[in-house]
């Protein structure tokens, strides 16, 4: 099971000083991969497919955090509510509003990370500032949810000035949502952003969270 441990170690040491944490990314990657990670000390584990979360959660050590990362669909909420931890992409009222009702069935609270579009690229799921300020202004009342704070994906570029341009943008809309919506709570602290090319950026920008998936486990193939 290839997991490796020297780019583990590195990218966790350059975590430490920011005092962020690693979601490491095992989607596509088997079972006994994650477990090797495990072993070697990693608790938080990402994945973005609901069924196959389900099916590795089964098999691999409860005091794994599980951290959905993916796209989720409303109609799927219900399979995951038992166990996950946090899910990341949250980018609609109807989708949080979900989260709550599974979570409550489950008598739990679950984690949310609401999903902001800084990339230039159309295709990439998200909600502008407006969208976001609306999303917030009509979340009260779902106490089986806490909103952690804001996830994003920079633009797919090797232009690192624009990439960081956008960690800054988000960082920037988080301090001001705390503010307008949170201030006097605990909560909204976390801002998930950063990837095997970029995390270094995305932690000098501010990130508490980075998901890093083919620098520990190798390429993906999707073949
Ligand atoms: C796959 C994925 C990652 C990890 O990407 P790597 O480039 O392999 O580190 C991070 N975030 C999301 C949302 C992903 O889907």
């Amino acid at each position: 099971m290839a997991v490796n441990l020297t780019n583990y170690r590195h990218v966790q040491e350059k975590l430490q000083p920011f005092h962020a944490q690693l979601v490491a990314v095992s989607k596509t990657k088997p079972a006994g991969s994650i477990q090797a990670l495990y072993d070697a000390g990693q608790r938080i584990f990402g994945e973005n497919y609901v069924q196959e979360m389900v099916e590795k959660e089964g098999l691999l050590p409860k005091d794994i955090q599980w951290h959905f990362i993916g796209h989720l669909q409303s109609n799927k909420v219900k399979y995951i509510a038992p166990f996950v931890s946090m899910v990341h992409g949250v980018d609609s009222l109807k989708l949080l509003q979900e989260i709550n009702k599974q979570a409550a069935k489950n008598g739990r609270v679950i984690d949310c990370l609401l999903q902001v579009h800084i990339a230039t690229e159309e295709t990439k799921f998200g909600l502008n500032e407006a969208e976001l300020n609306a999303l917030l202004e009509n979340a009260a009342g779902l106490p089986n949810v806490r909103i952690a704070g804001l996830m994003g994906m920079a633009s797919n570029t090797d232009d690192l000035a624009q990439v960081r341009r956008e960690f800054r943008q988000l960082k920037a809309l988080q301090v001001a949502v705390a503010d307008r919506f949170f201030k006097g709570t605990d909560t909204f602290r976390e801002l998930s952003m950063g990837m095997s090319g970029d995390f270094e950026i995305a932690l000098e920008e501010g990130s508490t969270l980075v998901r890093i998936g083919s620098l520990l486990f190798g390429a993906r193939n999707y073949a």
